[in-house]
């Protein structure tokens, strides 16, 4: 299978990483067992890099797909937490539950963080004493900002970097796709790996899933591409595309034609109205101090996703 470096890390992955955000309780919702079947479906046809999160509670389905696997797996995880105390509470949680002595990536999980250099560097500094310790093996970025990125580049300590990067631009917060490209081909030739977040947007590009993917891909300083899948097929036909170029229009004009809604993770959400105030179609609203969706108002653009403080509204 082909093999790529993740910049100057050392690291070599196979270019479509697992993003298991979609098999947890933010997205599909699939117990373990079924997202470590997946899981272990996708690394036995190749894949070797998992993208997970503390915020996506997928540990148990990593742990079920890792089960008795022998073959080598870069797993990539991410903080989100304010303070030092609690990246290191992120940490240690995720070795526990992953059953690992070490992780090889941890990033400070920035969506929506301009700078993390200042709003979150006691974050950064614990971080990157955790990989003295030997707890990680290094440190990352994972950000929606175009200016954390262009930061990113001076920071050498940065080693890897998880950009939110589309065809459309969506879901950047500060600027066009052009522009983050460009800021993350700085990123590339300092040495950072790239791979890549959001080619489909969240689902909203995947009735052009083709294109959507052919644009990303094609970014010499992408290395590697993060999907969420949610079907062995959905695993092979992109595995076809990363390996070969490859795409069977039968297989993906179905995969195309999925339909799409709108999740919100009603339990957690906390009122704030940040989504309401987002949506241009007046499709949320709030009677009893939670974000609900009128489906039929709808578009699903995704937003009031990116609004989201909380994280808990996905197109699925
Ligand atoms: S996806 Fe777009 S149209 Fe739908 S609720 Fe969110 S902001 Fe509104
Ligand atoms: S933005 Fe998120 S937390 Fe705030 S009201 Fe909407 S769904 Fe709830």
């Amino acid at each position: 299978m082909k093999q790529i470096q993740l910049g100057s890390s050392g690291i070599t992955i196979f270019p479509l990483i697992f993003g298991t955000l979609p098999l947890g309780p933010l997205q599909a919702g699939l117990s373990p067992a079924d997202g470590g079947r997946l899981i272990r479906h996708a690394l036995e046809r190749g894949i070797t890099m998992l993208d997970t999160a503390a915020l996506y509670k997928t540990y148990p389905h990593i742990r079920a797909g890792l089960e008795g696997w022998q073959e080598q797996v870069t797993i990539a995880s991410k903080t989100h937490a304010a303070d030092a105390a609690g990246a290191r509470l992120h940490v240690e949680e995720a070795l526990r539950e992953l059953k690992r002595d070490r992780l090889d990536i941890v990033h400070l999980h920035g969506a929506r963080i301009a700078d993390p250099f200042t709003e979150r560097a006691a974050v950064l500094e614990e971080l990157l004493m955790m990989k003295e310790e030997g707890k990680i093996g290094h440190v990352g970025l994972s950000s929606h900002y175009i200016a954390a990125f262009r930061k990113a580049a001076l920071h050498p300590e940065i080693e890897v970097i998880h950009p939110m990067i589309n065809r459309t631009g969506m879901g950047i917060l500060d600027g066009s796709a052009a522009d983050m490209a460009g800021a993350i081909a700085v990123c590339a030739r300092s040495g950072q790996g790239v791979y890549a977040m959001k080619a489909l947007a969240g689902g909203n590009l995947i009735s052009e899933a083709r294109q959507s993917l052919a644009y990303v891909a094609g970014l010499a300083s992408v290395h590697g591409v993060a999907i969420g899948m949610l079907s062995e097929q959905e695993i092979d036909a992109n595995i076809a595309f990363f390996e070969h170029g490859t795409m069977d229009e039968e297989l993906w004009t179905k995969l195309e034609s999925r339909r799409r809604r709108l999740r919100i993770m009603e339990q957690f959400c906390k009122g704030c109205g940040r989504c309401v105030e987002t949506c241009g179609s007046q499709a949320l609203s709030m009677p009893a101090g939670k974000a609900v969706v009128d489906d039929a108002a709808c578009i699903l653009c995704g937003y009031c996703g990116a609004a989201c403080p909380e994280f808990i509204i996905r197109v699925v």
